[in-house]
C-alpha cells in the first residue's frame, strides 16, 4: 500500500510552528490511548513509526510524516489528560481550532475514539471545530476486536446516528490496529482525501 513509504519528516512543539503550508496533508487526533499510534503503526506497516503509550501529562510533540513530496501525515498530540494545566489545554485549544480553519494543505482529519467510549468531550468538540471548517472528518472506533460482533455492530451504529447531529461529513468505521479490522476502509478514505 502507498502508505507504507511513510517516514519520519519532522517534529514540532505546536501547530505555528508546522512546516510551510504547502501541499496536502491528513491529520490524526485522538484522546491520549485512544489508539493512535497503533492505528498509523498499522496503516504504515511500521512497528515504531508513531511511538505507542507515551508517558500520560508529558509534553508532546506533533510528528509529521511524509508519504512523498506533496503528501503527509500529520499526528497531532493525544489530548484529554486530567493532569495537563488548564492554560495549557485552552492554548492548545485554540491552536487546534486555528490550524483546523485556517491550514491550507489539510483535507481531512481522523479522530480516534475507543469504541467502548466514543464521543466524549473533546472528540465533540474538535468534530465540532472541523464540521464549521468545512473539513471531512473520519471518526474511527479503535480496538474494535474488544468487542464481539454483535455489540460492536451497535457501537458503530450508535456512533453513525451520533455523527449525524454534527450536520457535516462525518464517516464512522470500526477499526482494529490488532487483527487490521477496518483497514481497507481507512485506507480508501485517506487515499481519497490524499488524492491517491
Ligand atoms: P495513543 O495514546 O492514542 O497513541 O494509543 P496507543 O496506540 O499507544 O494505544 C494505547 C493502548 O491501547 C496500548 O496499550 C495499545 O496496545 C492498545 N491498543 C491500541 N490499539 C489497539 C487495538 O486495536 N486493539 C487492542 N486490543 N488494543 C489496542
Amino acid at each position: 500500500s502507498y502508505f507504507t513509504n511513510a517516514k519520519f519528516a519532522t517534529s514540532a512543539p505546536d501547530i505555528r510552528h508546522l512546516m510551510a503550508d504547502e501541499g496536502i496533508e491528513v491529520a490524526f487526533a485522538g484522546r491520549s490511548n485512544a489508539g493512535k499510534s497503533s492505528a498509523l503503526n498499522a496503516l504504515t506497516r511500521q512497528k515504531n513509526l508513531a511511538r505507542t503509550s507515551k508517558t500520560p501529562g508529558r509534553t508532546q510533540l506533533i510528528n509529521v510524516f511524509d508519504l512523498d513530496e506533496h503528501r503527509r501525515l500529520v499526528d497531532l498530540p493525544g489530548y484529554g489528560f486530567a493532569q495537563v494545566p488548564i492554560t495549557m489545554k485552552k492554548k492548545w485549544q485554540i491552536a487546534l481550532g486555528e490550524y483546523l480553519q485556517k491550514r491550507e494543505s489539510l483535507r481531512g482529519l481522523v479522530v480516534l475514539m475507543d469504541i467502548r467510549h466514543p464521543f466524549k468531550d473533546l472528540d465533540q468538540d474538535l468534530i465540532h471545530w472541523a464540521v464549521d471548517a468545512e473539513l471531512p472528518v473520519l471518526a474511527l472506533l479503535t480496538k474494535s476486536d474488544k468487542l464481539k460482533s454483535g455489540k460492536r455492530k451497535q457501537q458503530l451504529l450508535m456512533a453513525r446516528e451520533a455523527a449525524l447531529a454534527f450536520c457535516g461529513d462525518v464517516t464512522v468505521h470500526t477499526f482494529s490496529a490488532l487483527n487490521k479490522q477496518g483497514l481497507s476502509e481507512v485506507e480508501g478514505v485517506l487515499r481519497q482525501w490524499l488524492q491517491l
